[in-house]
């Protein structure tokens, strides 16, 4: 074992060697590093950065303390320490850090000297926080709540830490880039310019030619100008220009040698270099200021190996005198180009899809890792109703917080965390740090449930006599508290809580281990149920999952579904109970079970209760005709699915480019025709009816996807319409607003189509929807996916990627997911659901809108076993935050209610509609807070920016107001107006999400619900 020297005794020994052997004349060269702006010059701001992926290659914590560096080396300590030191020994340095998961995990181990350092580097603003969200998260799977969340705990840490409030987005690596990244998540948070690099190569040759690569972005239709965001793209990447400016210890670019007694002098070759890559950047770049991005991924481990070079290039470039260069900042740069006045291209709508060569569209991270993207947008729901369920007990009541999970689906939210696009190690290290923060959360909302619904004072509620189980693996028909022996006079308590600002009619499904049931709400009267037999291949999927995850063997198994309907109050709960008792004329049915043969006798099969009716074509198994008898719509359907092959790497070196974790190339598309007449298994009931297709042995849920062909396969699902759609079709940006997309079309170039298929997939967070003159067809779904139109009246959507081969963009792995039972592994199967419907033109919206919130937040079950039928004797069955009559208006939804850390609380309230979208719901709405708020009073409500950072009002008078070029002024937004603070009257403009902190009287509920006696 070593034992290392304080670094001072070594400083000395080299002081001394130095002044031993070198002539005094010779041995130091001040640095002029102090030059600012020179007007009239080109100036070159040098922006040093470093660009530390919140997990990719290694887990986070890897990158962190620079261990598994056979991976990478890599490791983030030694650049936040190196900076430091860096800068400290010259005031004119700069530098930004942009990761706050990083900086958070650095800034708790470093000592108070340290710290008080760091604070007067940043008060001075020589290290600028930008961006500074907890990651840089991606843009295309990730949906808007979770922008805001993770963005919002960033930025809440930068303000308590240093009072600092972010300028700059710098999302510099995400692969395309979004609508409402640039209007909510820039604009909306108060930002005064976006940067970032990676657009589609043509469209970024276009911009070249017509110096338009610095723009005004213009993401929202409906909030038009009021939302713009100063927009630079970078001409090729965010690393350093071309012509050799990399300084890592290890690179190899040449250094400036400017000490005459060594050898390879190269003072003037080195100045040449950077001003011919000055003014070839200044060549396709608007106004006299260019930036160089002088770093890239995991640099600045030894800080001083950089700053040493660009001291250098400072000093004698500026000596040179024909370019100025600065130690600059983005919030410098953007100052500067503000300063010029100059008029800027105006961009609409969105940076989707990326590709950044002939046939390498980034397409298929949209669908990759299935599982992981719907187990970040399930936990993302959960957190939102967990967060309302800490406000009603007050924050840490319990000894618990949601701070865990927040914390795990902030990182998610990386930009090689949701896309899929890490390795597979890094990938399980998400879902650990997900299934971590929810086993804390789902205490909190057991013990929050529990004591809201005990009648007992809130001091005793750590303490409550109620336990509450949950069903987190209830996709999988997992639900140990459900599938209990009720039959010796027990019953279940099924809590049911809707995190929506709306009452709630909805089915709910539980698996049960017996037919003879009873469902009875807290008055005691029996509600109609319908039990299902549970599928086989439900149950193996069930039975082998729940091994591989839990390494248990589920000791019974379920035979039934119970389906029966509920009736939940906005932001509440009601209670249900499911019991033995056989009373005379239960409303319980068993479902009738048809099958195939029985089917088969007539042509066709109508399935649906009320007035939606779905025909089938018996012979075939196949949907062909979708029937509204309220709205009169109809449409000739099917569905069927196909399969890509994956493109593979061509080793003569001709074709390269593979399909993998980031790219979607396919090599010819094959339509699965089903293995034999699809069997049909149909249930009826009075509550649903189901009709069950297995259309190959993969294809009932989706996988194992079959390899052993050597063949990887990229799965998709069409729908088929009749409908007249003009190769237009509908995306959503982010679960937000709907874009239009027009095959083979770009509105920005001229597109030369290279994949046809690869290169008119688009991201989906909500939904897909296409019109014709009639009719509208809308499909939602469950999690971020890929889709596309790519004939008229079709939609299509893929579902599940397994590929043997790597796409060659640094992850070095195939995408192969697999799951292990005993060492026998195969691929990973995925069940999902979407939703579909038909409405007539127009009319769709409203579907789509209120069905998204009810996907986004589904309703939360708890489960409580009692021995006989006296709960409601000592619980409160049912409960609203809200006054018992009020709900929110059908265009508006609570999306953050959360109880901070000083006592305050955060509130947003977001439109659901954007201008023109619905003849009623996309008008002005208005939220009355002293109905939201039953039983509390507001003692003070402040408007805030989206990361509640800084007051509303600040932030805009700071906003700057950019020129575009060519425009004629629009007419301004309907946004709502200042609240006052007397009738607490919030409204909302379409589109528009308001922000507050809430101050109230006190913070434990007054529960106005009547204890039943
Ligand atoms: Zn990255």
């Amino acid at each position: 074992m070593a034992s290392s020297s304080p670094p001072v005794h070594l400083f000395f020994l080299i002081s001394f060697f130095a002044a031993t052997w070198l002539p005094v004349e010779s041995a130091y060269i001040a640095y002029n590093t102090s030059g600012g702006i020179v007007a009239g010059k080109l100036n070159v701001h040098l922006v040093p950065h470093t660009h530390d992926d919140v997990g990719w290659l290694k887990t986070i914590d890897q990158y962190f303390v620079g261990s598994n560096n056979s991976i990478q080396g890599a490791c983030v300590q030694n650049v936040l320490d190196s900076i430091v030191e860096a800068l400290v020994a010259d005031k004119n340095r700069k530098f930004i850090y942009v990761e706050m998961a990083f900086f958070q995990r650095w800034w708790r181990q470093q000592s108070d000297v340290v710290k008080k350092v760091v604070r007067e580097l940043i008060a001075s603003g020589q290290l600028e926080l930008i961006n500074a969200g907890i990651c840089m998260h991606d843009e295309a799977a990730v949906h808007y709540i979770d922008m805001i969340d993770q963005t919002t705990l960033g930025h809440q840490f930068v303000k308590q830490e240093f009072n600092q409030v972010p300028r700059i987005g710098w999302q510099i690596d995400p692969f395309g880039h979004s609508a409402v990244q640039a209007y909510l998540l820039s604009a909306e948070v108060g930002f005064d310019a976006l940067y970032f690099s990676r657009i589609d190569y043509q469209d970024r040759e276009k911009r070249k030619d017509t110096k338009s690569l610095e723009i005004v972005w213009r993401g929202s239709k409906t909030l038009g100008s009021s939302a713009d965001i100063f927009t630079g793209i970078f001409p090729i990447n965010y690393e350093p220009p071309p012509g050799d400016f990399y300084f890592e210890v290890n690179d190899k670019s040449p250094v400036v040698q400017d000490d005459p007694l060594l050898f390879d002098y190269n003072v003037q070759e080195r100045v040449n270099d950077f001003v011919a890559a000055a003014v070839s950047q200044a060549n396709i770049t608007r106004t006299n200021h260019i930036m160089f991005t002088m770093g890239t991924d995991f640099k600045y481990q030894y800080a001083n190996s950089w700053f040493r070079q660009m001291d250098k290039f400072i000093h004698y470039v500026n000596m040179d005198g024909r370019v100025n260069v600065l130690y600059s900042t983005p919030s410098i740069y953007t100052d500067a180009k503000y300063a010029a006045n100059e008029t800027w291209p105006l961009k609409l709508d969105d940076f989707f899809p990326y590709a950044d060569r002939t046939n390498a569209y980034w397409t298929g991270y949209f669908t990759s890792r299935p599982a992981l993207k719907g187990y970040v947008r399930v936990l993302s729901g959960y957190y939102l109703a967990a967060r309302q369920l800490e406000f009603l007990m007050g924050r840490n009541s319990l000894g618990l917080t949601t701070d865990s999970l927040a914390d795990a689906l902030a990182i998610a939210q990386h930009h090689d965390a949701i896309t899929g696009t890490e390795k597979q190690h890094v990938a399980n290290d998400y879902a650990k740090r997900l299934a971590i923060g929810y086993a804390e959360t789902e205490k909190l909302v057991g013990s929050s449930l529990a004591c809201l619904t005990e009648s007992v004072s809130y001091s005793q509620c750590d303490n409550s006599e109620t336990k509450f189980e949950q069903c987190p693996l209830l996709n999988i028909s997992y639900c140990p508290p459900s599938e209990v022996d009720l039959s010796h006079g027990k019953s279940l308590a099924v809590l049911v809580y809707n995190s929506l600002g709306w009452k709630r009619v909805d089915v709910i499904r539980l698996p049960v281990i017996s037919e003879s049931i009873v469902v009875t709400d807290y008055e005691g009267r029996e509600i109609e149920s319908q039990i299902f037999p549970i599928t086989s291949a439900a149950v193996d999927l069930r039975n082998s999952y729940v091994t591989a995850y839990l390494g248990i063997s589920p000791s019974v198994t379920p035979k039934f579904w119970l389906a029966f309907p509920v009736d939940v109050p906005s932001l509440g709960f009601t209670t249900y109970f499911i019991s033995s008792r056989k009373l005379a004329g239960s409303k319980t049915a068993m479902s009738t079970q048809y099958s195939s043969q029985e089917i088969q006798n007539s042509n066709t099969l109508e399935i649906g209760q009320g007035n939606l009716k779905l025909q089938f074509a018996t012979d075939e198994g196949m949907l062909f005709r979708y029937f509204n008898n309220r709205s009169l719509v109809e449409t000739s359907i099917n569905q069927s699915f196909c399969y890509y092959s994956g493109y593979e790497y061509d080793a003569s070196g001709a074709n390269p480019q593979a399909s993998g974790a980031y790219v979607f190339r396919p090599n010819g598309t094959f339509p699965i025709a089903p293995d034999r007449q699809v069997p049909l298994t149909v249930m009826r009931g009075p509550i649903l009816e189901e009709i069950h297709q297995q259309i190959n042995p993969w294809i009932y849920q989706v996988g194992p996807i079959p390899t052993n062909d050597g063949i990887g396969k990229e799965l998709a699902t069409q729908i088929m319409t009749t409908m007249t759609t003009n190769k237009t079709f509908y995306t959503d940006s982010n679960g937000r607003d709907f874009i239009k997309r027009i095959r083979n079309y770009r509105t920005d170039w001229e597109l030369q189509v290279n994949q046809p298929v690869a290169g008119n997939y688009y991201p989906i967070n909500l939904g897909i929807y296409i019109e014709d003159d009639n009719t509208e067809l809308s499909v939602l779904v469950d999690r971020s996916v890929g889709g596309s139109s790519l004939l008229d009246g079709q939609v299509e959507l893929m579902l599940h990627r397994r590929l043997l081969h790597d796409d060659g963009r640094g992850v070095a792995e195939k995408l192969d997911e697999v799951v292990c039972v005993n060492d026998q592994c195969e691929g990973l199967m995925i069940q999902g659901k979407f939703y579909l419907r038909v409405d007539p033109s127009g009319e769709g919206a409203k579907w789509r809108r209120s069905t998204g919130q009810e996907i986004y937040s589904p309703l939360i079950l708890a489960f409580s076993q009692q021995d006989s039928g006296s709960w409601t004797k000592s619980h409160v069955p049912t409960f609203s935050m809200a006054d018992a009559s009020y709900s929110l208006p059908d265009n508006v939804a609570l999306v953050t209610l959360q109880a901070l850390e000083d006592g305050s609380v955060l509130l947003r309230l977001a439109h659901l509609y954007e201008a023109g979208e619905d003849k009623e719901l996309s008008m002005m709405a208005e939220v009355d807070l002293n109905k939201l708020f039953a039983g509390r009073k507001i003692l003070k409500l402040s408007e805030m920016s989206l990361t509640a950072n800084q007051a509303r009002d600040e932030m805009e008078k700071k906003r700057l107001k950019w020129r575009v070029e060519g425009l004629a002024s629009t007419t301004a937004p309907v946004r709502g107006g200042p609240v006052d603070p007397s009738k607490l009257v919030v409204e909302l403009g379409p589109m528009e999400i308001r922000t507050f902190t809430i101050n109230f009287d006190h913070m434990l509920p007054k529960i106005n619900t009547e204890k039943k006696a």
